[in-house]
């Protein structure tokens, strides 16, 4: 079993002064807004993109009525004899090619899936229920439908209907449907900028040699890698040293090119004050502690002509707090229609640790039981230092401020990785 150092004090899960997830993240998405700008991309070019204007379809899909099977068309009143019907093939209605001459009584046509149904044919007969001989066809009426087999012209789309609305984040599907409307083009939202940067001294860039207590800087790559995902532009501004000049000079900077700037570390008690100085001074930003368990400490607000984000520090805290501040914020930004991530109820197979007092966002891994139930089981070790948590982790484990724990067998909720990225 891995080894979990104890909490420090009890009193620490309780802060009067702290706001919960849902209200820091309310004020949160409610103080942005979508950017202006707009583009006119192609297709393919715009899946995860947001629509900026609704799309109507100028076509009826499918286009006309067709056949859904491979068979033979007819007209219904062939089949209201009833027992062994025979009829005489009188040509074939091939998808793109269709059959353009008239069915007369006693015949029928050869048709395949997706080619038009002529005007003199109402029902398919698929071609497994009928015995060929040269241009007869026989089979048993009794158990063929009027009707069966068809699809109608408009039944998927009708000529004029809105197919996407505006603030629809594209996705392969979309892509599949405006194509088949004829649409090849589309207007989407500007993507917003996002400028981010590590602080610590303590931080090296990977393929630099450590020194004794540096570490190498991880954050960077967790918000380069959650940040791309979410289709935004990114910024990539490296690490500041924790000098108030430094600190200065790059925020100034970042917010003079960015809608977004985001910073992680350097947000935490007794290390914010130079970070507060600078934001102090460009900006208006607010310090807040949320009652959420990992990512207390949270910085937002204004800088310059940029939104800032402050994440914590600690690896798996700058994930949770993006995925839960700073996500659906950008997500607003980038135009798309608000909704909230899938959330399930599973079984939890492990014995979870807690202290009321604080939202927690434990890592956990869905498993399927053996009665074909989904299972979470915690990750084990917590601590917000452990990105292999995160790494191993397939959805967050859910706990309510008021939980003091949860038995091996209790029902949780999850919110799986798969909707959040
Ligand atoms: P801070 O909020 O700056 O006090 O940082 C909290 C903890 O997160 C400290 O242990 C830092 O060393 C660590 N930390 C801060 N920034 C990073 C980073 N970019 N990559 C990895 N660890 C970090
Ligand atoms: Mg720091």
């Amino acid at each position: 079993m891995t080894h979990q150092p104890p909490e420090v004090c009890c009193s620490d899960e309780h802060d009067p002064r702290s706001l919960t997830a849902d209200e820091a993240r309310r004020r949160i998405v409610e103080a942005v807004g979508p950017v202006t700008g707009r583009e006119r991309l192609a297709l393919r070019s715009a899946l995860d993109r947001v629509l900026a204007e609704p799309v109507r379809s100028r076509i009826d899909v499918p286009g006309h009525d067709n056949s859904a099977m491979d068979g033979y068309a007819l007209h219904s009143r062939e089949l209201e004899s009833g027992g062994r019907v025979s009829l005489r093939v009188v040509g074939t209605s091939w998808a793109g090619r269709p059959y353009t001459g008239r069915i007369g009584s006693g015949e029928c046509i050869r048709i395949f899936t997706g080619a038009v149904l002529p005007p003199d044919a109402d029902t398919v007969v698929v071609q497994e229920r009928v015995e060929r001989k040269g241009d007869i066809i026989h089979f048993d009426a009794t158990d063929q439908k009027k009707a069966q087999n068809v699809r109608y012209a408009g039944e998927d789309i009708r000529a004029g209907q809105t197919v996407l609305e505006p603030g629809r984040r594209l996705t392969p599907a979309d892509l599949g449907l405006l194509a088949s409307v004829g649409v090849g083009e589309v207007t989407v939202r500007r993507c917003p900028r996002v400028a981010f940067f590590s602080t610590g001294d303590e931080l090296r860039g990977v393929g630099e040699p450590l020194e004794p207590g540096e570490i190498y800087d991880s954050n960077r790559y967790t918000l380069h890698g959650m940040l791309t995902r979410l289709g935004v532009e990114t910024l990539d501004m490296g690490v500041i040293r924790d000098e108030p000049e430094a600190v200065h000079r790059a925020f100034r900077e970042a917010a003079e090119i960015a809608d977004v700037v985001m910073t992680s570390g350097g947000v935490s008690v007794g290390e914010a004050d130079y970070v507060k100085d600078a934001l102090e001074a460009l900006g208006e930003v607010t310090f807040w502690k949320v009652a959420i368990k990992p990512g207390r400490p949270l910085a937002f607000g204004r800088l310059g002509g940029a939104w800032f984000f402050g994440l914590p520090g600690n690896p798996v805290s700058v994930m949770v707090t993006f995925y839960l501040f700073a996500q659906p914020a950008l997500r607003r930004m980038m135009g798309e229609t608000p909704r909230e991530p899938l959330r399930m109820r599973v079984r939890c197979t492990s014995r979870l640790r807690k202290r009321p007092g604080r939202m927690e966002f434990q890592r956990g891994v869905l498993e399927p039981a053996a009665d074909g139930a989904w299972t979470v089981r915690s990750t084990g070790a917590q601590g917000s230092g452990i990105l292999t948590s995160m790494s191993e982790a397939d959805c967050l484990i859910v706990l309510p401020l008021e939980s003091s724990g949860v038995e091996a067998g209790e029902v949780v909720e999850v919110i799986p990785f798969c909707d959040l990225v």
